[in-house]
């Protein structure tokens, strides 16, 4: 690549991941990334839906946001006012057809931050630059900063071919995966129906500067849960008989699920992270809230262990006579990638230079599965990819900052692999 285009895009990238750095939003708080985003696309000739517009209201999680406060905030940090009134919910996609025949092409990014307190130490270089986050409790602890500003320019550097591209691309731009609590909203949307190829993209996991990981294992599927207890208060001394204890039903809870039995077929987690409950020594406990989680190497090891979790509820809340609710607040599944869409990938990055590392255990979860496996339940194909990126600190430390230049690279293969798939057929002459 032209030295010209790469520092050309390395400043566009860096201009973005500052900025979205610099005003970090948490999960389903993402408005004024959103609206930005909204604004530079629509500015390049996309049509832009909004989350209202390309997210499943049904299958939103673990949203319980003040959305006035929220939208004043970004209004505050420079959101535009017209993209930012048009949404209830935040993320979007961004859709550039060619009015030529041809493949659709996707890419999926996350948007969000995390609840850190970013460091303010010497040695931490967004700082040290002026771009460290004006928010408190919140920081782009995860890269998400990064991913965003890639789909950015990205769809950008798209946007200026499209002439000589046939078919269409379609960018999606997720909230709230930290969590993961918006995948499957947006898998459900439906917007994915029509894609063929379908990747995402995570920078820096377990991977330095120069590495692509095509091929990522050991996602674990997760189910993120709170329950509620709803007892009877009643005087402890006076009469206790007339109370039903929501905090003894929830111990009991509690203590089962970690007795459930682990499963032959594969890994199986369970943790049970907070449990609150009771009002004052001398009052019956009528109000008990637990939130877990629990994780399985595959769907259905994870369905395994929660369903045991709702049949423990169940029979923990009648054996003390209290009502229950369990809400389900994130769910991701696990991730394969497509073999055929692997191969090709392999053969780009290793034109550009990547070191392709074709295996290697990921660690953690992500939504983007539901978003994957949609494509590829539907005949598409879908890969997650791993963009290696030397890093200051690790994910969710508030020291964490990753090197810029790993945006370039992942930026070029992106641009490359899209240009391939939406080459039109050579012309037959004579
Ligand atoms: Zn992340």
């Amino acid at each position: 690549m032209a030295a010209h285009k790469e520092s050309t895009m390395l400043e566009q990238l860096r201009r973005w991941r500052r900025d979205f750095h610099q005003y970090p939003e948490p999960g389903w708080c993402e408005y004024r990334t959103t609206s930005l985003i909204a604004a530079e696309l629509s500015a390049c000739g996309y049509q832009i839906l909004l989350g209202d517009q390309v997210l499943s209201a049904a299958a939103v999680m673990g949203r319980q946001i003040d959305e006035p406060k929220e939208k004043a905030r970004a209004a505050a940090q420079g959101a535009p006012q017209a993209w930012l009134e048009a949404s209830s919910l935040t993320g979007l996609m961004a859709v550039l057809d060619t009015g030529r025949p041809g493949p659709c092409v996707a890419l999926r990014v996350d948007l969000d931050a995390v609840k850190v307190q970013e460091s303010q130490g010497a040695q931490h270089q967004p700082d040290q630059q002026g771009f460290a986050s004006v928010n408190a409790q919140c920081m782009h602890a995860c890269g998400h900063d990064g991913h965003a500003a890639m789909g950015l320019v990205l769809g950008q550097l798209l946007a200026q071919q499209h002439e000589r591209l046939c078919g269409k691309i379609k960018l999606f731009f997720q909230p709230a995966e930290e969590g993961c609590r918006g995948g499957k909203a947006m898998a459900q949307g439906g917007q994915v129906d029509d894609v063929d190829i379908l990747y995402a993209i995570h920078l820096g996991i377990h991977a330095a500067s120069g590495e692509l990981v095509v091929s990522p294992t050991g996602f674990l599927s997760s189910t993120k849960f709170d329950v509620e207890f709803h007892g009877t208060p009643a005087h402890a001394g006076l009469e206790p008989n007339a109370g039903a204890n929501a905090l003894a039903a929830a111990c009991q809870a509690v203590s089962q699920m970690l007795g459930i039995p682990r499963h032959r077929d594969g890994l199986t987690r369970l943790n049970i992270g907070t449990l609150n409950a009771g009002a004052e020594r001398n009052v019956i406990p009528s109000f008990a809230l637990l939130e877990g989680e629990t994780r399985g190497a595959s769907a259905e090891l994870n369905d395994y262990m929660f369903s045991r979790v709702q049949q423990i509820v169940d029979g923990c809340a009648r054996s003390y006579g209290v009502d229950f609710r369990i809400r389900k607040q994130g769910e991701a599944i696990s991730i394969e990638n497509s073999p055929r869409l692997v191969h090709s990938v392999t053969l780009s990055a290793d034109r550009l230079g990547f070191h392709v590392i074709h295996s290697r255990p990921f660690g953690a979860s992500d939504d983007a599965g539901y978003m994957l496996e949609r494509v590829q339940k539907r005949g598409g194909e879908a890969a997650y990819l791993v963009i290696g990126a030397d890093l200051a600190a690790g994910h969710h430390h508030h020291g964490f900052d990753f090197d810029e230049t790993a945006m370039v690279k992942g930026v070029s293969l992106l641009e490359a692999l899209f240009v391939a798939a939406l080459q039109p057929p050579a012309e037959i002459t004579g």
